[in-house]
């Protein structure tokens, strides 16, 4: 049967502007896409406006731009997307994978963490109290292949609790937005950092309830800051210095394990981005997550 055709996402959060830890995980999912000749797109998953700066979607795609890392198709926002996640609720609700939730902390607790079965098989949402909506992951052991990590294992049931697809605020959630908008993109490979690979399984289930094949993985180890915590906006990860975009990307094919010459970093964007495509190595990529400090 024939290949489809390859299809990656760099897939933000817009929590704060990019660092050099995103950075790095935006190069290689552009990097994985030209080299399979396969398209590359860009969605910003703007699903908690408490959680986000006004300014920080702009200040992405910003940086994305300055970087030379261009999507091929429109940019996508989540934001913009209810009613398909909605749809997918009803779908879920309707074929038994999904609940209202209206457990306590203190019945969660006195249940070990899990759902009791009086919540799972409760009754639908009357309006009167806000619940969530909640996944009803079924006992599995998953054994998956990463394409950088190689076979990876959950037990399911054991380490994980069911996932909410809609918040009792009443805002969509991102294990649910992220597999609905990967399946309606024809997503084939995703790329993305280690720190999500304990939520692949859950969503290989999630896709797989929505009548959908999950896609392939790789996930790249995220860098650590000096204190071993991973890079990100909570850990006080510097925004990108925007203004020196060669030297960025040369440093950040230095963290991915590519060798490039260190007077790459004064060449133009273009011309770190087709040395970068021309040598990329997927397999050069480090197996675990390490400290990495670059002067941003
Ligand atoms: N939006 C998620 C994040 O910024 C990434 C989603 C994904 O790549 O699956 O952490």
């Amino acid at each position: 049967m024939e290949q489809p055709r390859y299809r990656g996402r760099f897939a933000p959060s817009p929590t704060g502007p990019l660092h050099f830890g995103s950075l790095v995980t935006a190069l290689a999912s552009w990097l994985e896409a030209r080299a399979a000749g396969g398209d590359w797109l860009v969605r910003i998953e703007d699903l908690d406006p408490l959680r986000e700066p006004p300014e920080a979607t702009g200040q992405i795609l910003h940086s994305l731009e300055r970087h030379g890392l261009q999507p091929d198709e429109p940019v996508r926002y989540q934001s913009q997307r209810h009613a398909a996640y909605q749809a997918a609720i009803d779908q879920l609700l309707g074929r038994g994978k999904a609940y209202y939730c209206r457990c306590s902390r203190k019945q969660l607790k006195a249940s070990g963490g899990y759902h009791p079965a009086h919540c799972r098989q409760g009754t639908p949402a009357t309006g009167d109290t806000p619940c969530a909506v909640r996944f009803a992951l079924h006992n599995e052991q998953s054994h998956w292949h990463d394409e950088l990590l190689g076979w990876q294992h959950q037990a399911v049931h054991e380490e994980l609790d069911d996932p909410v697809l809609l918040r009792k605020e009443g805002f969509f959630a991102y294990q649910l937005a992220v597999v609905v908008d990967d399946i309606d993109q024809a997503i084939t490979h995703v790329v993305r950092g280690s720190d999500l690979l304990p939520m692949t399984a859950q969503q290989q289930q999630i896709y797989r309830a929505l009548g959908a094949e999950p896609p392939h993985w790789l996930h790249v180890p995220v860098l650590l800051n000096d204190k071993g915590q991973k890079l990100s906006k909570q850990t006080h990860a510097p925004a990108l210095n925007d203004n020196r975009p060669a030297a960025n990307l040369t440093a950040a094919l230095s963290a991915l394990g590519q060798q490039p010459p260190a007077s790459l970093a004064n060449e133009s964007v273009a011309c770190v981005l087709a040395w970068a495509q021309a040598h990329w190595q997927r397999q050069h990529i480090p197996l675990t997550s390490r400290q990495y400090t670059h002067d941003v």
